[in-house]
């Protein structure tokens, strides 16, 4: 809902989404005509309507009223922090008087600035740009934490914090999980015949063609390291996961990219996958999933690269 097709922003300054909360439409009013021109303004006039609202959708930032009826400043702010969906949304009390003890409160719920009510206009504006601004900062930061360098796939952390994170859903939900590990057969002999930045660039065709493979959004598609890679498929069970890594063999070897030195036959590259499946149990770890797949693999580049080799756990 950010406005970045507005000429006068591009997408660094797009409008901000800004959550007021306020019981009193005083308040309400008069943050809005303060923020409006620059950025989109949303409202609640409760604490529950705030926390449902940031359910819904997530603002930039959210300009919180202490004093209300039912949930307070404090409790929402607690709340928001406490879920990791809401926790990095940067929180700013509003308040009519800035005594030491509320401040003190304030920042121990999570809230990262004070602004007072009498407070000028520009003051207002000033300070919320400058959260606004690092709050962006933070996110690109964070996203860019999460891919790898070369290939702007996932990367390895990223793989590992999902790995773990579908393992556990997994063992609430009792649905399989598959992974597929994928290496590039005689991908040295590559590099050695063509050149490093064009085994470079061959990693980056690869990396782009797998991602082209995965419309399924919890599926996530990951730099393993080198020239393997590495897919997660939540709720997948064998029969899938490998129809999945059969195509995706097949997908590589239409690039029709030359390798010359493949002792594969056809000249062209091909990939080898391992494919593991297993239901998550307390009992077990994810870390059995990247065993299975890998001696998959092995399995693959004995049986003499470019085909699938599956193994359910
Ligand atoms: P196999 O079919 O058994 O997988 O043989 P392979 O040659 O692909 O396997 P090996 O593990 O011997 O070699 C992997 C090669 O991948 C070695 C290294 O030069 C290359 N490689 C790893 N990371 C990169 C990278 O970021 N860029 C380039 N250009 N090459 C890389
Ligand atoms: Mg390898
Ligand atoms: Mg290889």
């Amino acid at each position: 809902m950010t406005r970045v097709d507005d000429p006068m922003f591009g997408a660094q300054h797009a409008r901000a989404r800004l959550l007021v909360v306020d019981d009193q439409p005083l308040n309400i009013r008069l943050l809005h005509q303060v923020f409006q021109a620059d950025h989109q303004v949303f409202v609640a006039t409760s604490g529950e309507d705030a926390l449902a609202f940031c359910g819904a959708q997530l603002p930039d930032l959210i300009l919180l009223d202490v004093v209300m009826p039912g949930l307070d400043g404090y409790a929402v702010c607690r709340r928001l922090k406490l879920d990791p969906r809401t926790c990095e949304i940067p929180v700013v009390f509003v308040t009519s008087q800035v005594d030491s003890t509320e401040e003190e409160v304030g920042l121990a719920a999570g809230a990262v600035d004070f602004i007072a009510k009498s407070a000028s206009a520009n003051v207002m504006r000033a300070r919320v740009n400058t959260l606004i601004t690092l709050k962006r900062q933070t996110d690109l930061l964070r996203s860019l934490a999460q891919l790898d360098g070369l290939t702007g796939l996932a990367n390895r952390r990223h793989f590992d914090t999902k790995l773990d994170a579908e393992w556990r859903r997994g063992i609430r939900s009792g649905s399989p999980l598959a992974l597929i590990l994928i290496d590039i057969d005689y991908f040295k002999n590559f590099n050695d015949c063509y050149g490093h930045p064009a085994g470079d660039a061959c990693l980056q065709q690869v990396a782009k063609c797998l991602q082209g493979g995965f419309t399924r959004s919890p599926d996530l598609v990951a730099r393993y390291g080198g020239e393997e890679f590495v897919c997660v498929l939540p709720d997948t069970p064998l029969a899938g996961a490998d129809a999945k890594a059969q195509s995706l063999e097949t997908a590589i070897r239409a690039l029709g990219i030359p390798h010359e030195k493949s002792e594969v036959p056809g000249g062209i590259v091909t990939i080898s996958l391992g494919v593991a499946v297993a239901i998550p149990t307390t009992r077990g770890n994810h870390a059995d999933l990247i065993v299975g797949a890998d001696r998959s693999l092995y399995l693959a580049k004995n049986a003499g690269r470019a085909q699938v080799k599956t193994l359910q756990i």
